[in-house]
């Protein structure tokens, strides 16, 4: 049916077919000048925008529905990362050509996970130009429920949710600085592109984390963000951290390898969040009721440093460096 459109098909066609749905949240959805959305009484809406360019955030071996699923997916960690339910989503979309089979493709993988989240798409934009996809997703959160960065207290435990570094060791096999088993590469293939926006983690974590971030630049520069923001410091037990690497379970990878991958891979989308000692047991909980293993791996102090701490309890040296779109190479 793609190849007989293919001729006839332009823009307003391509959005009509692939990516008008109707809206089930919005009061009006894909169509209009101005999408509309109400937002109920004592409810704030959290809004977040990620951008994903070719071969800065995506391997061109991508398929088209892992990058339709990882297009929504970190911007879903946002959301997760605030404690918002997700309500709708806008699109922007440049693309070198139009290309039915592709479409079909990207639009599945980003129904999947908008359906699993009940997020409808509201609207976007739509170009040619070299493949470019930028997603603003909308959440709702009451005012006093938001989890930020700047409630860290000091005492604090500071937990990670699932598991860090199994999508960067996945682009250092493409690179060819890694060689794993096959069956360790395809899951970590998997985690690099097809994260889990921990969106049941964040709203059970309401009232509970005194702050949240999420973790796409790696897990000790999403933690510098927090110790910023609440004016604290931080210990670190980095094997704690390492321990969550799952591809060290089928396979043996050096310590040194497991630090670098766990504290500065980047691309987790996972959780780091804080919250006080005495509701260890209630942070349990949330992570059971959520589905969601955590991981306790440090406490905030009150002094501005970011101390490591080594198997030993000795200190180390901090040389991970994350991701920063101008100084990583
Ligand atoms: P405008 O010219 O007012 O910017 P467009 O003509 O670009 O609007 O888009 C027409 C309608 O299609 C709008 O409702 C817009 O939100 C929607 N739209 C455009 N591109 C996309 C897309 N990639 N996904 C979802 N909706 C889109
Ligand atoms: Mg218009």
């Amino acid at each position: 049916m793609f190849e007989l459109m293919l001729g006839r098909m332009g823009e307003f066609d391509l959005i009509e077919t692939f990516f008008k749905r109707p809206a089930r949240h919005a009061t009006l959805g894909v169509g209009d000048d101005c999408a509309l959305l109400a937002v109920p009484t004592g409810q704030q809406l959290a809004i977040s925008s990620d951008m994903l360019v070719e071969g800065r955030h995506f391997l061109s071996t991508v398929s088209p529905r892992h990058l339709g699923h990882k297009a929504l997916a970190v911007n879903l960690s946002d959301l997760a990362a605030c404690g918002a339910r997700p309500k709708a989503f806008l699109l922007a979309l440049a693309l070198p050509e139009l290309v039915p089979h592709w479409l079909s493709e990207f639009s599945q993988g980003l129904w999947d996970l908008a359906d699993a989240h009940q997020c409808d798409l509201i609207g976007g934009d739509t170009t040619r130009g070299p493949l470019n996809i930028c997603i603003t997703v909308l959440g709702e959160v009451s005012a006093a429920q938001a989890l930020l960065r700047s409630g860290a207290q000091v005492g604090d435990d500071i937990y990670v949710s699932g598991t860090l570094g199994d999508a960067r060791l996945a682009l250092e096999v493409f690179r060819g600085h890694l060689e794993v088993p096959s069956a360790v590469f395809d899951a970590a293939r998997l985690r690099m592109e097809m994260p889990t926006p921990r969106i049941a983690l964040g709203l059970a974590l309401r009232g509970l984390a005194t702050s949240a971030a999420d973790i796409s630049d790696g897990f000790l520069g999403d933690l510098q963000h927090i110790l910023k923001a609440s004016g604290v410091g931080a210990t670190i037990e980095t094997a704690s951290v390492a321990a969550t690497l799952a591809s060290a379970k089928n396979c043996h990878l050096p310590l040194s390898t497991q630090l670098n991958l766990t504290l500065a891979g980047g691309d987790d989308y996972e959780l780091v969040f804080t919250a006080p000692e005495g509701l260890r047991s209630a942070v349990t909980a949330a992570a059971m009721a959520s589905g969601t293993s955590v991981s306790r791996v440090g406490r905030i102090t009150g002094s501005c440093d970011l101390i490591l701490l080594d198997s030993e309890g000795n200190h180390m040296a901090n040389h991970f460096q994350s991701f920063d779109h101008f100084k990583t190479p």
